[in-house]
This record gives structure tokens, C-alpha cells and sequence, in this order.
């Protein structure tokens, strides 16, 4: 069985000194890493500071981002070599905010996976639908494509290990979450997806989390799906309460 696993996602909120106040304060209350996975994705401004604060405890550390290259002229980047230098475990990529604002493209997902990976980096991949996708009876060929370019390349013993994050884009930051059953069809079909692209216990072993407008009072029917083993929640993670609450509801 798969090991449910909690991610905030801060997004561009929080200085250095509150992104380590917000670790001090959950660090010795997240439950023990043998029942959940508990990760912070946190600016990269804060991800020296925030490992040494979390070192010891059962908080994990994400990026929210990753450059493919190791190093090299791309101004402003972070690449692989410095997370993993830094002891960070997670990168979140191709969140839909930075495909829609920042031109990640399926390819440049596919890349960083497989950078993130060459630097023991868990990728947390984003997928998800638009609107108008899903009122047009899109969501399946949309969420299979960016599925299937996200894994290409990548071997079955690290594919086992990717985390899929489907993030409905109407339901991020909007309060309007998708349902739980509705969520769960299509965390049964990513992990079909999968299955298609390797085999059944590949598939079996991918952790896939919902996204979108993720509360205290309702993660718990999502994580009681089938398909649904986690969640990566951005307004609701941001109070260190609401952080624990999630963590709780596992
Ligand atoms: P909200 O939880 O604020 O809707 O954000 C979801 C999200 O985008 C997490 O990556």
C-alpha cells in the first residue's frame, strides 16, 4: 500500500524569517514519516535555512521549481546540483501557474524529471485540465499526454518512485475543489496511464495527489479514494494550524 504524502506549496509568499518560523513551529508536530511523507515546498530563497531547521525532524524539504541543466548561462535558474547540494528531497514541476506564466512546456517537464532524478531529487509532477478542457470532454486526452511526455525516459524503478500531482486548474485558489469522486476518476486514470506506459506494479506503486482549493475539512474524503494518496495544497498550507490539520487528517 502507498504511503500517503502532504505537500504545501507556498508559492511566492513567505520572507526567510517566516518560512523559518513556519518550520519551527510544525516540525516536532508532523506525525512520523512511517505514516505520512510530510513535505514544504518553499522559495528557493529559503531552502538552505529551512533543511537545517528540519534536519532531525520528519519535515521534508521541496523546490517548487528546478532548471534541467547543472549549470551553465541561464540567469536566474537553480539547477539540480544546488538542491541536491542543499539536502533539499522534493521538486515540484510544471505546476500550472508556471506553465501558464513562466513557458514550461510537456518537454522541459520531461527534462527536469529526468534531471531531478540524475540528483536523487523526488519529482512531484503537475498535471491537470483547464475549464474549458474539461467542458469540452478534454480531461482524458489532456491529463494522458502530459502524463505520458512527463514520464518518457524515465526507467521503471524510478517511474515507481514519481509522484503525480493532478491539479485541476479550475480548482487552484478558486475554493471551488473538484469532488472527491470526480478528483478520484481521474487519479484512477493517471495511474492507468501508467500502468499503459509500464506495467501494473509500477502503477501501483505511483503516489498521486489531488491539488485545488485542498481545506482541513475536506482532505480527508479525498485521501478516503481509491486513487487519491495525497495532496499538495497551496492557501491551506500556509498557516502552520491548517499545515498540521492537513497532516492529521492522514
Ligand atoms: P490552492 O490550494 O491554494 O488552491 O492551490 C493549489 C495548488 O496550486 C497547489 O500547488
Amino acid at each position: 500500500s502507498r504511503k500517503p504524502i502532504i505537500a504545501g506549496n507556498w508559492k511566492m509568499n513567505k520572507t526567510v524569517k517566516e518560512a523559518h518560523e513556519f518550520v519551527e513551529a510544525v516540525k516536532d508536530k508532523v506525525p512520523s514519516a512511517d505514516l505520512v511523507d510530510s513535505v514544504v515546498a518553499a522559495p528557493f530563497l529559503a531552502l538552505d535555512r529551512l533543511v537545517a531547521d528540519a534536519k532531525g525532524s520528519d519535515l521534508k524539504i521541496s523546490a517548487e521549481n528546478v532548471h534541467f541543466e547543472n549549470s551553465g548561462a541561464f540567469t536566474g535558474e537553480v539547477s539540480p546540483v544546488m538542491l541536491e547540494d542543499l539536502g533539499v528531497q522534493y521538486a515540484i514541476i510544471g505546476h500550472s501557474e508556471r506553465r501558464a506564466m513562466f513557458a514550461e512546456t510537456d518537454e522541459t517537464v520531461n527534462k527536469k524529471v529526468l534531471a531531478s532524478f540524475a540528483h536523487h531529487l523526488i519529482p512531484i509532477v503537475c498535471v491537470g485540465e483547464t475549464l474549458d478542457e474539461r467542458e469540452g470532454g478534454k480531461w482524458q486526452s489532456v491529463v494522458k499526454n502530459q502524463v505520458t511526455k512527463a514520464f518518457a525516459g524515465v526507467p521503471s524503478d524510478q517511474a515507481a518512485d514519481v509522484v503525480v500531482a493532478y491539479e485541476p486548474i479550475w480548482a487552484i485558489g478558486t475554493g471551488k475543489s473538484a469532488s472527491s469522486d470526480d478528483a478520484n476518476e481521474v487519479c484512477a486514470y493517471i495511474r492507468k496511464t501508467v500502468a499503459d506506459l509500464y506495467d501494473e506494479t509500477v502503477a501501483a506503486k505511483v503516489r498521486i495527489q489531488y491539488g485545488g482549493s485542498v481545506k482541513p475539512a475536506t482532505i480527508g474524503d479525498l485521501l478516503a479514494q481509491s486513487d487519491i494518496d495525497g495532496a499538495l495544497v497551496g492557501g491551506a498550507s500556509l498557516q502552520p494550524e491548517s499545515f498540521l490539520a492537513l497532516l492529521e487528517a492522514v
